[in-house]
């Protein structure tokens, strides 16, 4: 069985075919800047890597693009599109009504363009791709992989917010939470990992990569998670600001700010490149807060304190509300790669009964996984690369097995 993978931005398309049978990848790549004169394409299998200048004026016409390279007699890996067995879709908000993927339907496709307000930014061009890709294959089935199916099963003492109580049931207005699909694979693979069934698992999973979100899981279910309604609330990002007193919105509005800048400086301007001023990368940010003399380097190392201490402070309050904890996860590209900032994590854990292990952590990289804390450890702190293309291909391949509409 042969699945695509296809996560559409808003000028970017990104996609993975996948042989099921060993759950290999065959081919992967990136168009970007579609939309735009000068987009291009990255296109990678075994055999090689290639880039083109191609003309993707809308996402219809990049899907088109991908499709022809995948069944090129030179560049491709398969004789022909009819080879692959269904698709599945990257999409960013499924609303409250979709608490797992779904086959895309007529009823699929209101429900997505039914959240663009909740989700601007993402799930237009998501719903793009996927009518895109359905214009070229219409026989096949397409699956929607919705990043907030995981988080779906958050009870309401955690998806609610104290607010007036027309405002969820009149405006939709609740915690989602993001990064469901990246979540969901640490979270069966930590079980995995530990030998444990994933339903009576309990985790702390944490994606740090530009986007940073965590999420409590009790016997493998999501039942607290940090992001929010929208994906600016809890942990600080490489932009985004996370948590901060709403009241600090109206108080800048105030000011003379208009909505739309707001919105921009707690999105983009805000997280590690606000308190740094110098970059939203971890690695920018460690270089600069051990460079003797430079100006910006207290403002670099508060930055980092920062973001170690709202992860520590978070963990905190998911161990108090789960029944117990077999793990804390560490996944995304800070958590994969940055060997300072996780002995920075594990060090202010050790009330939780953490104890670092130094050669481990700076073994666990590039890609692999495994404990990074101690034999004996009392907590057991774990690196586990996430994979959430792979996620949605498995989740595609499940849903096209089974007959039923799950929403
Ligand atoms: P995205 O959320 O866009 O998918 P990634 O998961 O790739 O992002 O994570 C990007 C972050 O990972 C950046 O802040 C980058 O600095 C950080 N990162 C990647 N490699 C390393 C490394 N070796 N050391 C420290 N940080 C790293």
């Amino acid at each position: 069985m042969k699945i695509l993978v296809a996560n559409c931005g808003s000028s970017s398309i990104k996609y993975q075919l996948f042989s099921m049978t060993a759950e290999r990848v065959l081919a992967r790549g990136l168009l970007e800047r579609v939309g735009d004169p000068s987009a291009r394409l990255h296109h990678s299998t075994d055999a090689g890597r290639h880039e083109l200048d191609v003309y993707a004026p809308d996402h219809s016409s990049g899907m088109k693009i991908i499709f022809r390279i995948l069944a090129d007699p030179e560049k491709g890996v398969i004789k022909s599109i009819y080879e692959i067995n269904g698709v599945g879709h990257r999409v960013v908000h499924g609303g409250e009504a979709m608490i797992d993927s779904c086959r895309v339907d007529n009823r699929v496709i209101a429900i997505v363009r039914g959240n663009f307000d909740l989700a601007p930014l993402h799930n237009p061009p998501n719903l793009a791709g996927i009518e895109a890709a359905m214009e070229v294959l219409p026989d096949v089935p397409h699956v929607a992989v919705f990043d907030t199916a995981f988080l779906s099963t958050l009870p309401k003492k955690a998806h609610r917010y104290a607010v007036p109580a027309d405002w969820y049931e009149g405006h939709h207005v609740r915690k989602y939470g993001f990064h469901g699909a990246s979540h969901k694979y640490v979270a069966l693979r930590a079980a995995e990992l530990l030998g444990k069934p994933a339903d009576r698992t309990n985790l702390i999973t944490c994606h740090l990569g530009n986007g940073c979100s965590m999420t409590a899981v009790a016997g493998g279910k999501a039942v607290d998670h940090s992001m929010g309604m929208t994906p600016l609330e809890g942990l600080i990002m490489g932009t985004r600001s996370g948590d901060v007193d709403p009241a600090v919105v109206l108080y800048m509005l105030g000011r003379g700010l208009s909505a739309q800048q707001v919105d921009a400086a707690l999105n983009k301007s805000s997280g590690l490149l606000g308190l740094s001023g110098v970059s939203n990368d971890m690695r920018d940010l460690l270089a600069l807060s051990h460079k003797d003399g430079d100006p910006r380097a207290a403002d670099a190392a508060l930055a980092v304190e920062m973001f170690v201490y709202r992860i520590v402070r978070y963990i905190g309050s998911y161990y108090a509300i789960l029944p117990g904890l077999d793990a804390v996860v560490l996944t995304g590209g800070i958590g994969e790669n940055s060997v300072p900032v996780r002995a920075m994590i594990v060090d202010q854990l050790a009330r939780l009964g953490a104890r670092l292990d130094e050669a481990r952590n700076g073994q666990t990289v590039n890609g692999r996984a495994g404990q990074i804390t101690a034999d004996g450890s009392a907590l057991g702190v774990w690196v586990i690369p996430t994979n959430e293309e792979l996620m949605i291909a498995r989740d595609t391949k499940r849903i096209i097995g089974s007959v039923v509409p799950r929403y």
